[in-house]
């Protein structure tokens, strides 16, 4: 028993190292990589938003955008925002959200249970705004960084009981007319168990359909689909600029609609940045996210009839920063958890409508924030 206990005591002590070794490693970041922020003026903006770009960096808490700051030596796009609120993230069968209720939840106004798409606490199907706006004449785009089919993106366009449904997911694209996707997933559209090919279906509905921005570049015309991965995308920066590209791509094709548009752009992962308790994972995320951010803001300051919108499906990691230098580019993080945390999260706005995101809500409210602004 006695000799138990010892072992039990080494083994314990040797895994408390490995676990403090592995930590620490990750905990710190130095940033060699600053990117310059875009420079935009406070427009005079029209009365009410024609165009919504709506952000949602996953896992993004202020603990997860103040590193980014930090380590883009004290400058984001974000910071031309200055328009901040908070969301409570909690759905409604837990203190702690995923991403499928975190993103009906911002998607349709409805509060739902975790691992749902699109559905309510009965499993029936609620309309996101994305349908909304689409119904409503205007034209409609997601991009991910994830697979397109994964459950922030999933929100807004299908109605599935479990985020895991990938296939069925994707099949609910089909059912929609959102004239730009961009993200990874293509084997859920191609490599699928009932044999559909849903790339050549996509095609008899007027879709173009492209592997890689690259191939869609010269072409401006919705109906759209660009994949940009079988599955995810790399993390950043090895998948490159994929995210600026894929979020300018997305507003030089809808902004032809004579109606407006709603467009969601998601940093996928940044949350899984805060699963594996990495701060240079994190930090890379947020800044490629920011830079996207920068492109909308862009647009929005010389168009003056759009509204930016950044914000997070729920913070992950319990992330803290307990050292830093803004000289540097250097972060120290510490981490409560490896899943997702209960805390508010930021809300950043600029454009016609901004004002109303001041303040704490319910991450519901950004639905009907939208709504509203839109005249729905
Ligand atoms: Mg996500
Ligand atoms: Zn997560």
């Amino acid at each position: 028993m006695k000799r138990f206990t010892l072992i039990a005591w080494m083994v314990l002590v040797g895994l408390t190292t490995i676990h403090a070794q592995k930590s620490d490693s990750l905990a710190t970041f130095t940033n060699t990589a600053k990117h310059e922020v875009v420079t935009i003026k406070q427009p005079k903006f029209k009365s009410k938003p024609k165009n919504i770009i709506l952000f949602i960096g996953d896992g993004m808490g202020v603990a997860q955008v103040y590193a980014g700051l930090v380590a883009n030596r004290g400058q984001l796009n974000i910071n031309h925002m200055k328009h901040i609120g908070f969301i409570q993230t909690q759905s409604a069968d837990r203190f702690v959200t995923d991403s499928g209720a975190g993103g009906t939840a911002i998607a349709t106004g409805v509060r739902t249970y975790n691992g749902a798409i699109g559905v309510d606490i009965n499993k029936q199907p609620v309309k996101s705004i994305l349908q909304i706006s689409d119904e409503r004449g205007k034209a409609t785009g997601l991009v991910s960084t994830s697979a397109i089919t994964h459950a922030t993106p999933a929100s807004f366009i299908a109605h599935q009981p479990s985020r895991n449904m990938y296939e069925e997911i994707a099949a609910d694209f089909l059912k929609t007319d959102i004239d730009i996707f961009i993200g990874g997933g293509e084997d859920h559209f191609t490599k699928r168990k009932d044999g559909r090919n849903l790339v050549e279906e996509l095609r008899a509905k007027g879709y173009s359909v492209f592997s890689g921005l690259d191939e869609a570049q010269s072409i401006q015309k919705a109906p759209m689909a660009i994949f940009a991965a079988a599955e995810h995308t790399e993390t950043y920066p090895n998948r490159g600029n994929m995210l600026p590209v894929a979020t300018q791509k997305a507003i030089d094709v809808l902004k032809q609609d004579k109606k407006g548009f709603f467009l969601m752009v998601e940093g996928s992962q940044i949350d899984w940045g805060g699963h594996a308790n990495s701060t240079p994972y994190i930090i890379n995320e947020v800044l490629d996210m920011d830079i996207a951010v920068g492109k909308a803001l862009e647009f929005a300051a010389q168009n003056r009839e759009t509204l930016v919108i950044v914000t997070a499906d729920h913070e992950t990691g319990g992330m803290t920063i307990n050292g830093g230098n803004y000289t540097a580019g250097t972060v120290t993080a510490r981490y409560t958890t490896t899943d997702h945390s209960a805390v508010m999260v930021p809300v950043f706005a600029y454009g016609p409508g901004a004002e109303e995101f001041i303040g704490i809500y319910n991450n519901t409210d950004i639905f009907l924030k939208i709504k509203k602004l839109f005249g729905f």
